[in-house]
């Protein structure tokens, strides 16, 4: 099958087309993402009106290249998948809606993705990764530990109390002044700098949960570096360096916890999954693959561009849900907020001996509609906050 996928959620507006063979493997058509990092630069972070409206004027124009470079009519494509959440509400109204045109007038299935849903399971287009495995996601907007048991089938162990991993390198960066998106600057400065010059907080290591907070660390570089300053470029980069550590450490002794938890309710993992544009970090990435030899499984990290926001991501979700015959209807709500334990789950298969071959329209959900009905809550996940994308 062929589904097109559509991500507006923050601030890549992106299009793609992505085929999901009968023995489940999947290959890319098209994948084409336009960045509005430009556009949000001099803001320091993402202006959620500046968004939306960018994404409206590019989306049009970036599906018919996707459809173009794949090759591709609406004629051949099987469904239409959009982000229909959690992310900023302006860029996630765009998406949706245009899916849900496309569905209407093409007659297609549309499938209402989740986008952390979509992380979640990127590393089985790439790799056919099997379940399940132990997901880090580390973005702009979130940082999550999850135990990806299938398709719909999510348990969160642990997420930030506050700010998000890639918003702290990107905060650290403006108070540096570096530019934006942090991430990568933070990174580059950290190689010439010595970490050990400046002591800085591990926040929550060592506690029985797999959960994060940045914010004290952040505060505490803030204290570090007015110490010093005016800042030499030599500060910087030792700032950078310590900041980054800090990162690494508090990253290991999180992921070590979620990897113990997840064995202890779970079993093995079949796998450590990276995913969001923190994957990119050289030493964070170096840390799961040491975390991920340690407990006797392997790291598996996308490629940059499926690490950070894309619609490749978005049509593979859409893929899987639909060979599922996971789809929804015309009138799915766009979510700002929405947790992965609230993702409709495929229906239990009937048991063998009652079981009837029940005709099965891909137009039909198997599942009660997601957004309206409420969903049972998450064994023991704390009321934080990391369910929606931020602003900056
Ligand atoms: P979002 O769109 O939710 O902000 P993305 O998946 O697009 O997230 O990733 C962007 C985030 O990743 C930014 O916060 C950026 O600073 C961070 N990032 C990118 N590259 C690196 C890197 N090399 N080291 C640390 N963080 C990075
Ligand atoms: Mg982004």
């Amino acid at each position: 099958m062929i589904v097109l996928g559509i991500e507006t959620t923050c601030d890549e507006t992106a299009a793609a087309l992505v085929e999901r063979k009968d023995n489940g493997r999947g290959r890319i058509l098209a994948n084409i993402v336009l960045s509005q990092i430009a556009d949000h630069a001099a803001f320091g972070g993402v202006v959620p009106e500046i968004a939306a409206r960018a994404h409206a004027e590019a989306l049009d124009l970036l599906i018919s290249r996707a459809m173009r470079e794949a090759d591709c009519g609406f004629d051949k494509i099987d469904g239409v998948a959009a982000a229909a959440g959690p992310g900023l509400i302006g860029g996630v109204i765009v998406g949706l809606t245009t899916a849900k045109a496309i569905a209407l007038v093409r007659d297609k299935p549309l499938i209402a993705v989740n986008h952390l849903e979509a992380h979640a399971l990127t590393a089985r287009l790439i790799d056919y990764v099997p379940f399940p495995y132990l997901l880090f996601l580390a973005s702009g907007g979130h940082t999550q530990i999850v135990a990806v048991r299938g398709v719909g089938d999510y348990v969160r162990l642990g997420t930030t109390l506050d700010d998000a991993v890639g918003e702290a390198f990107d905060k650290t960066a403006k108070l540096l002044g570096l530019g934006y998106p942090g991430g990568p600057q933070v990174e580059q400065e950290a190689r010439k700098g010595n970490a050990a010059r400046f002591a800085l907080p591990r926040p929550m290591a060592g506690r029985a949960d797999c959960d994060f907070s940045f914010s004290g660390l952040k505060t505490a570089l803030r204290l570090e570096a007015e110490k010093v300053a005016p800042l030499t470029d030599q500060d910087v980069a030792d700032l950078c360096a310590a900041f980054q550590q800090a990162v690494v450490d508090v990253v290991a002794d999180r992921l070590r916890q979620g990897l113990r938890m997840f064995r202890d309710r779970f079993g093995m993992p079949s796998s450590l999954v990276a995913a969001g544009g923190v994957a990119a970090n050289e030493s964070i990435r170096g840390a799961m693959s040491g975390i991920a030899f340690e407990h006797g499984t392997v790291l598996v990290v996308p490629p940059p561009e499926l690490c950070t926001d894309n619609g490749a991501m978005i049509a593979w979700a859409g893929a899987e849900r639909l060979a599922l015959g996971l789809t929804d209807g015309l009138d799915f709500s766009p979510r700002a907020r929405w947790p992965l334990s609230e993702v409709a789950k495929p229906a239990p298969a009937a048991p063998a001996a009652t079981a009837k071959p029940a005709p099965r329209s891909l137009a039909t959900p198997l599942a009660p509609p997601r957004g309206g009905a409420a969903a049972p809550a998450e064994a023991k996940s704390p009321p934080v906050p990391d369910d929606g994308a931020k602003g900056g």
